[in-house]
């Protein structure tokens, strides 16, 4: 299984080092399949690598130059970061980022052989109009993305059941992600108020490879008994 954790603009460059230290300790026993990513602020990237992969929430597709605000490759270079996620919900919908935008991330990336966590996900609207909407609003967030891409996991986030408490149901996540396994080979994450109360039921689903949290991984404790469920 994988484990991402997405801690979005909480947790300073101090307490992810505090976490990650308890992290580790926590997770010592995991199986030795299962991989743990954590994507901290931009400004926690510097930190040691230990039994996880650190991972950029967002860049901008340049080496350097002039995107105020933005951090590049010279910045994730730096740092060694090599993993990426591409395509979050909350960036598509409140930084305005157009599936061109996000195409162009996810492009450069891939050409600088970066690891890419790409999210996809449909709004509630979509999900009431049934699995047929939701599927072809899904395949619609792979226009102008290699999906053969070695490096590429597909994380489906529905917009819905993100922060809100409310996952998708098994039966919804049954079906979304037979839906990709069909349109897709990589792995697949679900996410949206993924926890440790459902994750067992989660993490037993056929085409569920992993789970993408944010929420529940704001507390090492909690999300380390996630990964040792
Ligand atoms: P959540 O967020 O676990 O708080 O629903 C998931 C995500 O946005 O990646």
């Amino acid at each position: 299984m994988i484990f991402a954790a997405n801690f979005k603009t909480n947790h300073t460059r101090s307490s992810t080092k505090l976490y990650l230290d308890a992290l580790s300790q926590k997770i010592a026993a995991k199986k030795s399949e299962d991989q743990v990513y954590i994507f901290p602020p931009a400004t926690a990237l510097d930190h040691y690598k230990g039994d996880f992969t650190l991972g950029a929430q967002n860049a901008y597709p340049t080496q350097n130059g002039a995107f105020t605000g933005e951090i590049g490759l010279d910045q994730l270079e730096e740092f060694d970061i090599k993993t990426i996620l591409i395509g979050h919900s909350e960036r598509r919908e409140l930084m305005g980022e157009s599936q061109e935008k996000v195409a162009e991330k996810f492009d450069f990336f891939k050409a600088q052989g970066f690891e890419i966590i790409y999210c996809i996900g449909e709004p509630l609207e979509v999900r009431e109009q049934g699995d047929e909407s939701v599927n072809i609003y899904l395949l619609e967030q792979f226009e102008g993305i290699d999906t053969a891409y070695e490096k590429l996991i597909i994380a489906y986030e529905p917009i819905w059941a993100i922060g809100t408490g409310r996952s998708a149901t098994m039966e919804e996540i049954v079906s979304t992600h037979k839906a990709l396994r069909k349109a897709v080979a990589c792995p697949l994450l679900y996410g949206g108020s993924a926890n440790p109360d459902n994750i067992k039921e989660i993490a037993a689903i056929e085409n569920v490879d992993g789970v993408l949290v944010g929420s529940a991984s704001l507390d090492a404790e909690k999300f380390a008994s996630m990964i040792l469920s």
